[in-house]
């Protein structure tokens, strides 16, 4: 099918100014746009409008197209990134989005021109290994003062076979046959802007440049197997539910003879039968026989580290919070422990003796 003429194809005359040239392109682009016009045809108009802007918005290239009318993609002139910058510049003047450009761009060219600076890289066989989490149920006790502890964690740990590297032992990691090693691949393509040259990750290899010429016979060219590791922990003083221990290097190994991921520890403390945690402070209820909140007396109540004596003096009201200092739970960063409150309830007796009644009343007559 014959070209159309550039100036028809934008519907200006052969002497319109670059300001006529523009807009009228910028029409057409609205127009044809192919996210607002989703039919193939207009994505056709689009690019035959952009393909006559390319030219005639560039001086040089409109003389020559003056001259010389349509130049073929064989003796096509250079589309170089100059050119994709001076277009997306325009782009951007007539109110559309970079990406909406970068994305109409790439469905003519394809990706490889505009990345393939950014991408064209060769990429490590040695990958780091994954993190791993564990979720760890302590007791009170546990974190109250610390504790050591061997838990098991399913992870893949590096083959000892081949030593982590993937290939059976005395056979080759040889160079890849279709990058050579470099890891990537050029193709090269004519367009009707010219050719263009498009770098791309090297499907046989990865990208590593390399090729496992015989894969390991124990973890199959991974260069790790899964296992069931035992692993000693220590628990700081002081960790809540939440807190997360860093062990490094005990998550996955690596593969290729990367380094291996981290091992994280995420606490949960179960719930204490006598004590509940707030913060680094304990809390704890303890029951008072009303004669006790009135003549005062000597309470022995639990902690954690057994029993303790609080002075209860006479008149205690009921809910009055008493404080143990420093008989809480260490804290996890500097020095100290938090505190142990201790709330009094005081109790009523449901029944009562004669005796009990009358001594009662006795009392109930002297307030
Ligand atoms: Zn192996
Ligand atoms: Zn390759």
């Amino acid at each position: 099918m014959a070209k159309r003429d550039y100036y028809e194809v934008l519907g200006v005359s052969r002497d319109a100014t670059q300001e006529e040239i523009k807009r009228a392109y910028r029409r057409l682009a609205k127009k044809y746009h192919p996210d607002i016009s989703k039919d193939g045809e207009s994505a056709e108009k689009f690019k035959e409008a952009t393909e006559a802007y390319e030219v005639l918005s560039d001086p040089e290239k409109r003389a020559q197209y003056d001259r010389f009318g349509h130049v073929g993609p064989e003796q096509g002139f250079d589309f170089d990134l100059h050119d994709f910058h001076r277009a997306r510049e325009a782009w951007e003047e007539f109110g559309f989005g970079r990406s909406a450009f970068d994305e109409i761009f790439d469905m003519f060219f394809g990706e490889g021109l505009r990345t393939s600076r950014a991408r064209a890289r060769r990429i490590s066989r040695a990958q780091r290994g994954e993190d791993l989490e564990y979720r760890l149920q302590l007791t009170l006790e546990d974190v109250a003062f610390g504790t050591k502890l061997r838990v098991t964690v399913p992870r893949y740990v590096a083959c000892d076979r081949c030593n982590g590297q993937g290939a059976e032992p005395g056979s080759r990691i040889g160079t890849c046959p279709v990058c050579h090693g470099t890891g990537q691949v050029e193709y090269r393509y004519q367009t009707m802007l010219g050719s263009f040259v498009n770098v791309r990750t090297c499907e046989r290899c990865g990208g590593t440049g390399e090729i496992i010429e015989q894969p390991c016979s124990k973890c199959r060219g991974r260069g790790r197997v899964k296992e069931e590791s035992k692993i000693s922990i220590t628990i700081p003083a002081g960790v809540d539910t939440g807190s997360r221990l860093r062990l490094a290097g005990e998550g996955n190994a690596g593969t290729g003879g990367g380094p291996p991921g981290d091992l994280y520890i995420i606490v949960e403390v179960k719930p204490h039968e006598t004590f509940q945690r707030k913060g680094d402070d304990l809390y704890i209820e303890v029951p008072l026989k009303v004669t006790q909140a009135i003549l005062g007396t000597t309470l022995k109540v639990p902690t954690l580290e057994g029993e303790a004596e609080i002075e209860i003096p006479p008149g205690t009201q009921p809910g009055t919070v008493f404080r143990l200092k420093g008989k809480g739970i260490p804290h996890l960063r500097g020095s100290g422990r938090g505190d142990q409150f201790v709330q009094v309830k005081v109790t009523i007796p449901a029944s009562l003796t004669r005796e009990q009644r009358r001594l009662l009343e006795e009392l109930d007559r002297t307030l």
